[in-house]
């Protein structure tokens, strides 16, 4: 079976997603009916509303707006990174039910680009595939499943509110994160861009809004915390 690659689909999210953060901003500061906060929070009021709101870390407001990704084609080494992320709603392909004697698998940039590497990569991948459907003849799929590897593809919906989308973009578009949920985060802040550009259009890894990095090794785009602020 083939080598896949990444499809995010954005399949829902909430209505209005830039005028809905900001209708729930203003709720805080003004003394005004719903219908008013309506009235008020048009585009340009909400783009500096938002700009404000997340310059002074009020971020429980981005908690009422919801997206839902479609995601297939990472492996199952990038879910389970994915799914560390807590504050989310997770639906996954299982293992247990589905039958993987066919399964698509990722192969990492690096070992694709040398011949000898990719060779044992896709062996490799081969002899996990005819060791699962000879285990499936005398077990149960549910413990077949434990011969199948890492770089087997897997499908998931994920549905996380703004915020906790902003923490799982400052940890996964960071370049110490690995390529491949490195790539999915990147996608996935693609589609909200295209609906909710007041929100997402300045996110971005942890070190653009601290100003420095907070990893033990920087790839060099900010400075160390240590060097900023001997600067600062
Ligand atoms: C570059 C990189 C390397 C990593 N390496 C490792 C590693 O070697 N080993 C490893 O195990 N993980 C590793 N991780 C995963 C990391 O530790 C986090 O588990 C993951 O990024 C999810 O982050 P989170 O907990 O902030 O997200 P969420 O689980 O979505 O939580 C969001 C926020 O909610 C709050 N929160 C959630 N749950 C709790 C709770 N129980 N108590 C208090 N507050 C809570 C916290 O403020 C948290 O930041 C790595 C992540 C990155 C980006």
């Amino acid at each position: 079976m083939p080598e896949t690659s990444l499809k995010v689909e954005l399949l829902s999210h909430t209505p209005e997603p830039d005028l809905t953060a900001a209708t729930a901003g203003h709720i805080c500061y003004a003394n005004a009916t719903i219908d008013e906060l309506k009235k008020k929070v048009t585009p340009d009021y909400a783009k500096k509303l938002i700009s404000h709101l997340v310059e002074a870390g009020h971020f429980s407001v981005l908690e009422h707006v919801s997206f839902t990704f479609g995601i297939e084609g990472i492996s199952r080494a990038c879910s389970h990174q994915l799914v560390r992320h807590r504050i989310a709603s997770y639906s996954q392909q299982s293992q247990r039910y589905v039958d993987e004697e066919s399964f698509n698998y990722i192969v990492p940039p690096k070992i694709k680009s040398n011949p000898s590497a990719l060779k044992k990569f896709t062996d490799s991948i081969e002899s996990s595939r005819k060791a699962y459907v000879e285990m499936l003849e005398i077990s149960p799929k549910e413990d077949a499943r434990f011969l199948l590897p890492n770089a087997a593809e897997t499908r998931i919906v994920v549905t996380m509110n703004t915020r906790s989308l902003y923490n799982f973009f400052e940890h996964r578009l960071c370049t110490r994160a690995q390529w491949e949920i490195r790539q999915l985060a990147e996608a996935m802040l693609e589609e909200c861009k295209k609906v909710a550009p007041l929100l997402f259009n300045s996110v971005g890894p942890k070190c653009e809004r601290l100003g420095y990095c907070t990893e033990k090794k920087s790839c060099g785009r900010k400075p160390s915390k240590t060097e900023f602020f001997k600067k600062n």
